[in-house]
């Protein structure tokens, strides 16, 4: 590790963050944080308890009148500023990212614009929150409806987006004027301990924003989730946790947001320009080391230009360069961890069982850290498992269509339902397969769709709300409808 690693990670915050305060956890527990890359610990942190995840959750209800009622301009300003300041360290939040979770430096780079911009995109959101008066039809009175912050709220994000995940979830919900409770993943909590620090130098007021790291994710949010002072539950991560998380929030009937697993068809037609779909393909597959939510996991792509699509696809994976994220030139870091590993190495083992051909990779890589080869699978026989589980791994597998039906079949043959991407030329069967594939996003002719100006979510197992675009300020406000006599009778 140089210098300069050290520096970075000596200088983030090892506590936890509770009502204004970096404090040990109960008994002073900690756990490690490990580079993916290299298998080491790089720091050790605050293992919250049970009795400290009720502790941050009274200082969000303290904090809640205060905070709930501060004007929405100044809870704008204080995004804006910390928008300026996630800028500002865009360098070190990046390094620290590469650091915990593995992705590439320039990529890291790109999340911290990506999730800084939530920031801005909420801090323009919170002064245009809006109401409305009328008379009601029958004209005996005044109808008013008024937007009000739903309460404390208790967000967890996953491991893949350390920083976008957190941030697309804390703006929106303190430009709403709500307090909370923030648990990031235990694999990459660095990130996240670096942006408190900075939204309390932008001035966000102690108890409003409070950070529990922890690995006893299940006792400590079964807790949280169960204090009826809870108001909202806002979840990234897989589509297990997420339900099971549901039924505990339907003890307090709490509002939910769910972002949850994803099982991407890529679909490319004969029509399609080829280059741009084999660009398409590299990004929607590849970004973030296939450990996306949104990652393209089934290539459904018309027989006619299957084989020209692989041998493209196939020369660019041959190029990608594989290592710790920091060095020059990787495009491929590690996955998260060794289980990540074995389900990527399982589920090529069970297509190649099936029929498929490796074009390219298809192993583990023997070296330190838990490398998987960047891979490239064609002829993947219906019912293989990798059609049917999220891959989360830098593995393209390629199955053949005949004609449209047949290719939206193969698409909405899935419980999943975040989002899509289709290569076409034909202005109609882009129309028409906007409207037939069950996803909640489609990127047509793009291989990457996430935008904080977007109403980012998905359909069926995919998960409940919306985050980002106008639409994510709603997911932590409630309505109030008013009647009120005619004031001129
Ligand atoms: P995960 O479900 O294992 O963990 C997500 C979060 O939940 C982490 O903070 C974890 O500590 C916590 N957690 C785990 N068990 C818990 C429990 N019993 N009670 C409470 N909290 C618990 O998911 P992951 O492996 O971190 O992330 C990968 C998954 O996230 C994938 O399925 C991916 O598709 C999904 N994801 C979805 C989106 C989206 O926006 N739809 C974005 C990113 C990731």
């Amino acid at each position: 590790m140089s210098t300069s690693e050290s520096d970075l990670l000596a200088s983030v915050p090892d506590g936890l963050y509770i009502g204004g305060r970096w404090r040990p956890a109960t008994g002073h527990t900690t756990f490690g944080v490990t580079d993916p890359a290299t298998g080491e610990v790089v720091k050790e942190i605050a293992d919250a308890t049970v009795e400290d995840g009720v502790a941050a959750l009274d200082a969000a209800c303290d904090a809640y009148e205060s905070w709930s009622r501060t004007p929405a301009r100044t809870r704008a300003e204080i995004l804006r500023r910390a928008f300026d300041l996630v800028r500002a360290r865009k360098d070190d939040l990046a390094l620290l990212m590469t650091i915990e979770m593995g992705k590439p430096l320039a990529e890291s780079l790109g999340e911290v614009a990506y999730g800084g911009e939530f920031l801005r995109w909420f801090s323009e959101e919170a002064a245009h929150v809006q109401g409305r008066y009328g008379a009601n039809p029958e004209g005996t009175g005044r109808m008013i409806v008024t937007q009000h912050p739903v309460g404390p709220c208790y967000l967890i994000t996953p491991w893949n987006f350390p920083l976008a995940m957190a941030t697309r979830k804390i703006a929106p919900a303190l430009a709403a004027g709500c307090t909370m409770v923030v648990k990031p993943a235990s694999q990459t909590p660095l990130t996240t301990l670096l942006l408190t620090r900075l939204l309390e130098d932008a001035g966000v007021p102690a108890g409003v924003v409070n950070v529990i790291t922890t690995t006893a994710s299940g006792p400590v949010s079964e807790a949280v989730i169960g204090d009826p002072r809870l108001r909202k539950l806002s979840f990234t991560g897989s589509t297990d946790v997420g339900r099971r998380l549901l039924a505990q929030a339907a003890t307090g009937v709490l509002r939910t947001s769910m972002e949850l697993g994803g099982n991407a068809p890529f679909v490319v037609f004969d029509d399609a320009d080829l280059d741009k779909a084999v660009d398409g393909a590299i990004a929607a597959k590849f970004r973030n080391i296939g450990e996306a939510c949104t990652a393209a996991n089934r290539f459904i792509v018309q027989a006619s230009v299957a084989d020209e699509f692989a041998r493209r696809v196939t020369e660019r994976v041959t190029a990608f360069r594989t290592g710790r994220g920091t060095e020059e030139g990787v495009t491929i870091g590690p996955l998260i961890d060794a289980r990540a590993v074995e389900k990527a190495d399982e589920l090529v083992r069970d297509a190649v069982d099936r029929g498929a051909s490796i074009r390219v990779g298809g192993e583990k890589l023997d070296r330190a850290g838990t490398f998987y080869a960047a891979t490239v699978l064609t002829d993947v026989a219906p019912g293989s498992r990798i059609l049917r589980d999220e891959i989360f791994g830098p593995v393209v597998a390629i199955v053949r269509f005949t004609d449209e039906d047949d290719a939206v079949r193969i698409a909405n043959d899935t419980e999943f339902g975040l989002v899509s991407y289709v290569y076409t030329r034909d202005l109609a069967r882009g129309q028409r397969m906007i409207e037939r594939l069950e996803t909640g996003m489609m990127g047509l002719n793009v291989g990457v769709v996430s935008n904080p100006a977007a109403p980012f979510g998905g359909w069926k197992l995919s998960g409940l709300g919306r985050e980002g675009g106008a639409e994510g300020i709603h997911e932590y406000l409630q309505t109030k409808y008013t009647l009120t006599p005619d004031p001129f009778s």
